[in-house]
């Protein structure tokens, strides 16, 4: 079979980039065969080394380019080479928002073989510093405490300097936990051998209020010198709210554990959007770029359509953002989410801004909604945001049988977004145009909110 391949790993190769797949990695062709630059942009002419060949793709190392993009810039952070974190600060911002609204074009073409429209993605006025929230792993290297984020397709820690991405307090936050951990000889966490102390540091800062709130994941909940790095961190980080800590027990990448202890002050941050006010307590889901979200939620209401006396459905609720915006259009909002914590957030957030017309259900979108749709209830908008897996299928089947006049799907994977959409095209809907947001400038990350109407009437 190798032998048939027109390359081989480890040999040095010259072609020509086509265009960017959508983890923002150069594509070209060799000899007909596909193969992955990162690092490389469209019409580069580059040479690269072969360092994995599959059956239908290779992947190369940039070695050197001879003719440069005219799309690529200097990347502004230092460690944008050896840090995962980033992906396209080699390209300039004009075309990292061509390439999103591509990859949200693609997607729905391949997956769904569906030609919707899609709008010329979002973009932020300033794209850096846009970051609420850094949550960075911590470990070991030779004797000294690293934290910062993992190398790309590894789990090798890049100790952080400077995130340009990172609202600057979150540095802060992610310098002074190290330090502080390290001068008390308090353990890193050692994925291997399961043993250790401290996983990850969590790192949150409002933009509205400037006020952080820091979370400490360790592996037990046995913590030593608590009093001591509670103080030092009161000294170090202006404007700190709270110190939690999250125990988690299990070996895996899942990062928060179901255990929060708090250390000091109060475990939630207050945040505000738009005009209204937002408490998250440490485990709770919110969206990472404040100035983004505003204008990813406008959209969704304007695709929402709402004339005030609507029974809109907010599933994926996390604490109850959107659900806020929808409800004061709307009749009322029934907002589902698995997560207890968020739940109890997304109450209080309606109690705080004084907002009376919605309820909030905790558990599974799958479970809760065919058991809502049994009960009798019915909703004239839909509104999904899941995570990265998208939506279930038991999920999709009674939003079909609902038969809502409209549902706004945001998303964050076009990727599964096709495939949910697929589903709905085939079950009586459909999606009428799509809006990509930048919410995550510098990398390949996608968010998208899309408009699907019910067919007929
Ligand atoms: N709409 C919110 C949260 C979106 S993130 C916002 O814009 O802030 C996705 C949320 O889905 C998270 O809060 C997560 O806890 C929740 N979640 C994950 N799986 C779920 C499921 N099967 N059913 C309901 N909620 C789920």
């Amino acid at each position: 079979m190798a032998n048939n391949l027109p390359l081989l790993k480890g040999e040095t190769i010259e072609l020509t980039i086509e265009s960017l797949n959508h983890a923002g990695e150069g594509v070209g062709r060799f000899h007909g065969f596909t193969v992955f630059v990162p690092g490389a942009l469209p019409l580069e002419k580059v040479t690269a080394k072969v360092i994995s060949v599959q059956k239908n793709y290779a992947r190369a190392l940039l070695q050197s380019i001879s003719a440069t993009s005219p799309q690529r810039i200097m990347p502004v952070c230092e460690q944008y080479e050896p840090c995962g974190g980033c992906q396209l600060q080699h390209l300039d911002y004009a075309a990292q928002l061509q390439l999103k609204q591509k990859t949200v074009e693609d997607a729905l073409q391949r997956i769904a073989g569906l030609s919707v429209p899609v709008l010329p993605t979002l973009g932020i006025e300033h794209p850096w510093r846009y970051r609420n929230k850094a949550q960075v792993p911590v470990g070991q290297q030779k004797n000294k405490l690293v934290a910062g984020f993992y190398e790309q397709r590894s789990h090798n820690i890049v100790d952080l300097k400077c995130c340009h991405i990172q609202h600057p307090a979150n540095d802060t936050v992610v310098h002074a936990v190290r330090n502080i951990l390290q001068a008390l000889g308090i353990t890193a966490y050692k994925e291997n051998e399961h043993r250790g102390l401290v996983r990850h540091i969590l790192a949150r800062t409002s933009f509205a209020t400037g006020e952080t709130l820091v979370v400490i994941v360790t592996n037990g909940a046995n913590l030593p010198k608590k009093e001591q790095i509670c103080h030092a961190l009161r000294e170090a980080i202006p404007n700190l709210c709270g110190i939690v800590q999250n125990v988690n027990t299990k070996r895996g990448n899942t990062i928060l554990g179901k255990e929060d202890i708090t250390l000091w002050g109060r475990p939630w941050l207050c945040e505000r959007l738009g005009d209204l006010e937002f408490h998250l307590s440490a485990r709770s889901f919110f969206q990472v770029n404040p100035s983004q979200t505003v204008r990813l939620y406008g959209k969704a209401l304007e695709y929402a359509a709402l004339s005030g006396k609507e029974t809109v459905f907010d599933l994926y609720c996390g604490i109850g953002t959107i659900s806020l915006f929808l409800a004061r259009n709307a009749a009322k909002v029934i907002g589902v989410e698995s997560l207890a914590a968020a739940v109890d957030d997304a109450r209080k957030n309606a109690s705080i801004n004084e907002i009376t017309n919605t309820t909030f259900h905790v558990g599974a979108a799958e479970k809760i909604v065919p058991l809502l749709y049994k009960e009798g209830y019915r909703a004239d908008v839909v509104v999904v945001d899941p995570p990265r897996k998208g939506c279930d299928q038991a999920l999709l089947e009674t939003i079909s049988k609902m038969s809502p006049q409209r549902i706004v799907y945001l998303s964050c994977n076009p990727a599964t977004l096709a495939r949910d959409i697929r589903f709905l095209a085939e079950n009586g809907f459909n999606p009428v145009e799509a809006q990509p947001v930048d919410m995550f400038p510098q990398t390949s990350h996608v968010e998208t909110v899309v408009l699907i109407t019910r067919v007929g009437k």
